[in-house]
Order: C-alpha cells, then sequence, then structure tokens
C-alpha cells in the first residue's frame, strides 16, 4: 500500500510541481519519508532516519523535509517535537495535497501539517499513471473497520472506504493503454470492497475487469478471511485470469488467541476457506500473516499455530512477533511473554516455513509454467526473471527481448526463494 501511495505522490509531483525523482538524497529540494508504523520498529526507524537526514537540512537550508504515512497520523505534532526540523507532515488521505504544501514550505512556512481523513477524495487528483512494466497496482479500498485489537490500521488509515467501480475500471483501461497485463488489486480488505455507486460487488468486480481482453492476470491482496464469502470462492472457477495464489492472513493457529485478537473467525472456519478453494484450483499458493508471542499466548497455542501451518501447508509466509501499539486494546493486555520466548517461537515458525517453501517449489520441479515476464538482468542482457502463476519467481535466459511478456517455461531447479528454468 505505501509502495502505491509513494508511486502516487511521484506522480503528482511531478504533474503539479515538476519534480523528477533522484536516487541521491544529497540532490534533492524535498526529501519525503513515507512511513508504516504497524509495528514499533518501523515506527522508530523514521526518527533514526530523520536524524540523519537532519544534516543534509544543515548543508542545503532551502531543502524542504516532510514526513507521511501512518506515522504522521500515529506521532501528529509529536513529529515536530522530536524532530524540529521537519517542515511538513501528512497523512496517507492528504497526499493530493502536498503540491500546496510544498508550495507554501518553498515559501519558508514552517510545521505544515494536514493529517486529516477527508472522504476518498485524493484519488480524484492523482494525474494518469505512467507505469513501467507489465503488472500494476490499483488502489480499490482504503482504511479498515475491523479493528483487530493489536493493530493501529484503523487509527491511522481511516475507516473503510470504496472507490467507485467506474474509476476503477477507467484506471485499469488506462493502464492497459500502457501494457499493463496483470492488474494487483490493493486494500486493507479488498473483499470488504462496497462500490458507493452499488453497481458491483467485489466478486464482480473482477469478473468486469476481467473483460478487458487485454488483462491476462488479475489478482488481489489483502483479503480478510471473515469476509471470504462463496461467490469469492466461486470466482476462481468461474475466472480463469484470477492467478493461482491467495494471501489470507490467519494470524494465530489458537481460536483463544483468535478471540482475543478480534479476528472474527475460528481456525475451523478458515480451514474451509481454503478446503473450498482447494477444491477448484487443487495447486492455489496459499500464504498468510502470522503473529507470534501476542499477550497471553501459551506454548500450547503456539504449538497450536505449528500445527495449522503444517496441515494447511503454507507455501509463504509473513511472521512477526507481537508489537504493542498505542492505544489499541491489546496494548492494555500484559505483554507477558518475555522476549527470548517470542524470539525462538518466531524462529521455530519461519524454519518450519522455510521448509515448506522449499518442499512447494520442489514439487514445481518439471512442470511447465506460464510466467510473466517482470526484470531483465543489468549486466547479463540474456538472464529474465518472471512470475509464476501461482506468484513465484523464477529465473531463465532468452535469446531475444521478452519484458512484458507471457512466456512458458519449464522448472527445472528449486531453490528456497526462487526457481530456475528454461525457455520453451
Ligand atoms: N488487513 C490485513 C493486514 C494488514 S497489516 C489483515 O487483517 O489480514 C499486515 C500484517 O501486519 C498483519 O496481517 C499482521 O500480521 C501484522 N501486524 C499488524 N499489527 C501488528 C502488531 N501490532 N504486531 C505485530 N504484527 C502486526
Ligand atoms: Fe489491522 Fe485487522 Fe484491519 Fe487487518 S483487519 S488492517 S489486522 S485491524
Amino acid at each position: 500500500m505505501n509502495e502505491y501511495d509513494s508511486a502516487k505522490i511521484a506522480d503528482i509531483l511531478a504533474a503539479s510541481c515538476g519534480l523528477v525523482t533522484t536516487e541521491t538524497p544529497s540532490k534533492a529540494d524535498l526529501i519525503i519519508l513515507n512511513t508504516c508504523s504497524v509495528r514499533a520498529k518501523a515506527s522508530e526507524k523514521v526518527f533514526s532516519e530523520l536524524g540523519r537526514l537532519r544534516f543534509l537540512k544543515k548543508k542545503n537550508p532551502n531543502l524542504v523535509l516532510a514526513v507521511g504515512g501512518c506515522v504522521s497520523m500515529q506521532e501528529q505534532t509529536n513529529i515536530f517535537r522530536r524532530a524540529p526540523y521537519v517542515d511538513i507532515v501528512f497523512g496517507p488521505q492528504t497526499l493530493h495535497r502536498l503540491p500546496k504544501m510544498y508550495e507554501k514550505a518553498c515559501n519558508k512556512e514552517k510545521r505544515i501539517i494536514d493529517i486529516t481523513t477527508p472522504k476518498i477524495e485524493k484519488f480524484d487528483y492523482f494525474p494518469t499513471p505512467d507505469v513501467k512494466g507489465a503488472i500494476a497496482h490499483v488502489s480499490i479500498m482504503e482504511g479498515c473497520n475491523k479493528f483487530c485489537s493489536y493493530c493501529i490500521v484503523p487509527y491511522t488509515r481511516g475507516i473503510e472506504m470504496s472507490r467507485p467501480s467506474i474509476d476503477i475500471l477507467a484506471e485499469i483501461k488506462t493502464l492497459t493503454d500502457q501494457g499493463v497485463k496483470e492488474i494487483q488489486l490493493l486494500g486493507q480488505n479488498v473483499n470488504a470492497y462496497r462500490d458507493p455507486n452499488k453497481k458491483y460487488t467485489f466478486s464482480n468486480l473482477i469478473h468486469e475487469i476481467a473483460k478487458i481482453k487485454t488483462i491476462e492476470r488479475i489478482n488481489f491482496t489483502t483479503s480478510h478471511p471473515a469476509e471470504f464469502g462463496d461467490d469469492l470462492i466461486t470466482a476462481f472457477a468461474s475466472e480463469p485470469k484470477l492467478t493461482n495464489y491467495i494471501h489470507l492472513p490467519i494470524q494465530s493457529g489458537s481460536n483463544r488467541i483468535l478471540k482475543l485478537m478480534r479476528r472474527g473467525y475460528t481456525c475451523e472456519e478458515y480451514q474451509e476457506i481454503i478446503d473450498k478453494l482447494r477444491k477448484i484450483r487443487p495447486n492455489i499458493g496459499v500464504s498468510t500473516d502470522i503473529i507470534v508471542g501476542f499477550p497471553t499466548e501459551t506454548e500450547e497455542d503456539f504449538a497450536d499455530t505449528m500445527e495449522i501451518v503444517q496441515t494447511i501447508n503454507f507455501d509463504a509466509a509473513f511472521s512477526f512477533i507481537y508489537s504493542p501499539r498505542p492505544n489499541t486494546p491489546a496494548a492494555k493486555m500484559e505483554d507477558n511473554i518475555p522476549l527470548a520466548q517470542k524470539k525462538q517461537r518466531l524462529l521455530d515458525l519461519q524454519n518450519q516455513l522455510a521448509i515448506q517453501s522449499r518442499q512447494y517449489n520442489k514439487t514445481m520441479v518439471g512442470t511447465i509454467q506460464k510466467v510473466l515476464v517482470v526484470g531483465r538482468d543489468k549486466k547479463n542482457h540474456n538472464q529474465y526473471s518472471g512470475r509464476t502463476e501461482n506468484n513465484h519467481i523464477v529465473h531463465f535466459t532468452a535469446p531475444k527481448d521478452l519484458l512484458g511478456e507471457i512466456v512458458e517455461v519449464k522448472i527445472v531447479d528449486a531453490m528456497s526463494n526462487s526457481l530456475r528454468g528454461e525457455l520453451l
């Protein structure tokens, strides 16, 4: 989501202020930290990074320093207190107002702040996207109403707001004109999508996008198990353009912990969704998010998580140590698990996930995969990389430029994080 927002920030500043992006901070007129506050570590990194940027500002007094994203929403004017040399603080829902804020900062106005959450208006201000490559992200909804007990997102990104389907489809059409073949629909909970004009449900929207001939692949992230209805499940049967993987965060394998987390589903209900999906797509790739060390998590609860990880046989996962976030209900619970134990649980979990990932990759050896070519080695131009329909990376050589094309590749070798193939 932040990558998407960063790309939009760059587009909007290019269109309205003529700014271009640079890889060299010392050459910049404006430096923006687009921040994440989902865990404490990401949040704290912002202040250490600001400390480093302060020196650039000393060298170049005209440099404008801005902090955007969720840390702005959480820390608000505290940012100016902790880092008085910051000029602009803005939030995820006001990034379209950045050109005006930048103008004010250039006129030496100090401490400019806009962390309001206006109704989903920012999309109306985004210029036509200028995409590079065959894959494009399209945000379809923002914010979250779920209020899981550990999570800061509903407080920083605001409540759920969906974009009108007409706007989404129009954006996708402009992307196809630029050669995009794969659309990745984005949202905190994409399956909570509610068309403001009541034209399409989330699954209907997928079917509508699939009608665009030049779109060859569609996927979405992140979806929530509590709203994974049968219409979305059957879309995997009726819609061949939906790629062969699903990212569905489970968070824990213990029903007791899931309840404390306020996730709104049980492990059995989660398992049922996966069973139904696998009935339709037997080799669908399933990835997830898991938190270890949630307050009161016992060895037994953790053993349940390890068990479900193996039963479901996830082929990839993002896993984290629980991080107390300010003003969330879980932060008021006693964080009673020693850090060493949390670290050990994370290590055990990640070792198990690595084994499963390797095993899954091995099952792909010998198969023929449709691969969307997304990368070319900078030095060795014959080396390409692409994504399979189940979202795995394949490296292979090819005699001619295949970037942006979908080609058939036979998988010949499996490493832990990627595959090697031969172009057919
Ligand atoms: N809306 C998505 C997830 C968005 S946040 C969902 O509910 O599935 C991305 C991931 O960060 C979450 O799935 C969770 O695993 C992790 N996360 C969120 N808050 C956290 C916290 N306080 N500590 C540790 N991990 C957290
Ligand atoms: Fe956070 Fe829960 Fe919303 Fe996901 S569903 S963003 S974890 S509150």
